[in-house]
C-alpha cells in the first residue's frame, strides 16, 4: 500500500547514469505487457539497463493437456512483445525449463547484472519458487525486488480495524472502498491512464541481439483453436452490468475479461479506475478477486482443504459415471448441461451458471468440490486458483463467507428464473425439449434431502 501512495508521483526519479552499463532483469510472469506494469516501471526507473525475460515453466506446464487455448494465448502474447521489444533494439528472452534448474544459467549470461525485479505472485507453489530464487540470487549478490501489480490490495493490505485479515466479504469490501478511496481514487494517471508508465521509459531496454522464441511444438504444445475473448470491453457493458450480468442467454452481459486479468494482459488498475465511474457492481467483482487473492494468500491450506475444516467430513460420493455425466453435459438438467457444454467448447462459464453447476456438483450428486475445481481450472481460459478455490468453496458451503449449507440451488427454478426465454440453453443444448434430450440423472427432492442429511450428520461431529 504505501508503493502505491509513494509511486503518485510517477515518473519523478531521476536516472543514475553512472550505472547505466549495469543491467537488471525483468522476470515476467503473469503480467503480460509492457504498459502500466508495475515491477518494469521500477526496474526501467532504476537507472539500470533492463532485460525482460520469460520462462515457461515445466512444473506448471508439464501437467497441462497437450491442446492448452492458454499456452497458445501466452505464447501469442509473448510474440508480441517481443516484436514491439525487438523493434526497440532490444528482446524478450525466452526459456523454457523448471526456473530452479535454469536461473543459475541465465545469470552466467551476465557478468553485469546487479538485480532481479519481478511483480508478486501469491499462489502457494509460486510464492514458495520465488522465496527459492531470492535465496539463491541474494546468494550471488544479486539484488531481488518485488511489487505488487496483479491485485488492487494484496494479502494484509486490507486489516480490521483491531488487527487482522478478513473472512467475510461484506466488512471487507467496506473497508477496501474507504482504501481506494484513500489512495487509487485521487491518484495522477498519465494521459495514457497508466499509473506506473513503464511504457514511457522505452530508453531503459537493454540493447539485445534478438533470440528465437522456442515454438509450441518444441514444447509438445499444439495449437488451440479456441478464440480468446477480446481485452476491449464497450462502455456499455459496464454501465449496464448490474442490469444485465446475470442472465447466460444475453450476449454482452458480462465483459468476458478473465484471462486478460489472469495473465496481466491489461492493468487491473486501468479497468478498476473505468469500472469506478461507470458501475458499482462491476467494482465490486473486482473486490471478489481481490478477496479470494487475499484468502489465498493468508490461508493456503484452502487449496487442499476445506476453509471450514467440519466440511471435510463430509462423506462425498464415489461415482465416477456421475462425475461423467456432469462434465460431459448429460445430467438431464438444462442448465447444467448448457453451463457444462459452454466451458467444454469455449473455455468459458458464465458466472450465474457456474454457480450452479457447482451446486449441483456438490449438493445433488454429494461429489467432493476438490474434483469440480480441478475440472474447471483444467478447461477455464480465466482459470485463476484464488478464484477458483474460493466460488468452488462457496458453492460446497466450505467457504469463509459461503453459502450455508442448506440453501441448495434448483437448477429448474434458476432455468426459469435467469433464462426464462430458453435462449442460453437452446444455444448450448440443440437437443433440449426433444426426445433425444436425457432424462434428469437424479430426482431434485430426493437429492436435496440427501444432501441435507449427509451434511447435517457430518457437521454435527
Ligand atoms: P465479469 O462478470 O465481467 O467480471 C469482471 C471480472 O471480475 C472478472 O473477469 C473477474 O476477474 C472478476 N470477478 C467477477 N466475479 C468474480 C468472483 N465471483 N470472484 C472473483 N472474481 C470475480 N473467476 C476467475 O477469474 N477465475 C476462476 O477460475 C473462477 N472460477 C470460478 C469457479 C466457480 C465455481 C465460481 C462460482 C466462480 C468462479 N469465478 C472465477 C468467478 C466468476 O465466475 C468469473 O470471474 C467470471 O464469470 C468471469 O467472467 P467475466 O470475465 O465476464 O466476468
Amino acid at each position: 500500500m504505501d508503493s502505491i501512495i509513494r509511486n503518485l508521483g510517477v515518473g519523478a526519479r531521476p536516472h543514475n547514469t553512472s550505472s547505466m552499463a549495469r543491467k537488471a532483469i525483468f522476470w515476467m510472469r503473469r503480467d503480460l505487457r509492457l504498459h502500466d506494469n508495475h515491477g518494469l516501471y521500477e526496474a526501467l526507473t532504476s537507472g539500470y539497463e533492463v532485460v525482460p525475460i520469460f520462462i515457461f515453466d515445466r512444473e506448471i506446464l508439464d501437467v497441462l493437456p497437450e491442446q492448452d487455448a492458454r499456452v497458445t494465448f501466452i505464447h501469442d502474447e509473448l510474440a508480441d512483445i517481443k516484436n514491439e521489444l525487438t523493434s526497440l533494439g532490444s528482446d524478450l528472452r525466452v526459456y523454457y525449463g523448471r526456473p530452479m534448474d535454469l536461473w543459475p544459467s541465465i545469470l552466467s549470461e551476465y557478468d553485469d547484472l546487479d538485480a532481479v525485479y519481478t511483480n508478486h505472485d501469491y499462489e502457494p507453489y509460486a510464492t514458495s519458487r520465488d522465496e527459492a530464487i531470492g535465496k539463491m540470487l541474494a546468494e550471488s549478490g544479486i539484488g531481488w525486488h518485488t511489487f505488487q501489480d496483479h491485485v488492487l490490495f494484496e494479502r494484509d493490505d486490507i486489516q480490521k480495524n483491531g488487527g487482522g485479515v478478513y473472512t467475510v466479504f461484506t466488512p471487507y469490501k467496506r473497508k477496501w472502498l474507504a482504501h481506494w478511496e484513500s489512495t487509487y481514487a485521487h491518484a495522477q494517471l498519465n494521459e495514457n491512464g497508466s499509473l506506473y508508465p513503464s511504457e514511457d521509459h522505452q530508453g531503459s531496454y537493454a540493447k539485445l541481439e534478438g533470440m528465437p522464441m522456442i515454438s509450441l511444438e518444441a514444447m509438445s504444445f499444439g495449437r488451440s483453436e479456441i478464440s480468446i475473448p477480446s481485452r476491449t470491453v464497450a462502455q456499455g457493458v459496464i454501465r449496464n452490468y448490474a442490469e444485465k450480468r446475470n442472465f447466460p442467454g444475453l450476449e454482452n452481459g458480462t465483459s468476458k475479461l478473465g484471462i486478460h486479468f489472469r495473465f496481466g494482459t491489461i492493468s487491473i488498475r486501468a479497468k478498476a479506475y473505468k469500472a469506478a465511474k461507470l458501475s458499482d457492481t462491476y467494482l465490486s467483482e473486482l473486490i471478489w478477486r481481490d478477496f479470494y487473492s487475499q484468502i489465498l494468500s493468508n490461508f493456503p491450506k484452502v487449496v487442499t482443504e476445506s476453509f471450514k475444516p467440519k466440511y471435510d467430513n463430509i462423506p462425498w460420493r464415489d461415482a465416477s459415471e456421475d462425475l461423467d455425466k456432469w462434465k460431459t453435459g448429460q445430467t438431464g438438467y438444462p442448465i447444467v448441461d448448457a453451463g457444462m457444454r459452454q466451458l467444454n467448447e469455449t473455455g468459458w462459464m458464465h458466472n450465474r451458471v457456474r454457480m450452479i453447476t457447482a451446486s449441483f456438483f456438490t449438493k445433488h450428486l454429494l461429489l467432493d468440490w476438490r474434483l469440480g475445481e480441478a475440472y474447471f481450472a483444467e478447461k477455464l481460459l480465466d482459470f485463476e486458483l484464488a478464484s477458483n478455490n474460493g466460488g468452488w468453496q462457496w458453492a460446497s458451503g466450505s467457504g469463509t463467507d459461503a453459502a450455508p449449507y442448506f440453501r441448495i440451488f434448483n437448477p429448474t427454478s434458476q432455468l426459469e428464473k435467469f433464462d426464462k426465454q430458453k435462449t442460453y440453453v437452446k444455444r448450448w443444448v440443440p437437443e433440449f425439449g426433444t426426445p433425444k434430450y436425457t432424462s434428469p440423472m437424479v430426482d431434485h427432492k430426493f437429492a436435496r434431502e440427501r444432501c441435507l442429511e449427509t451434511y447435517k450428520g457430518a457437521l454435527a461431529n
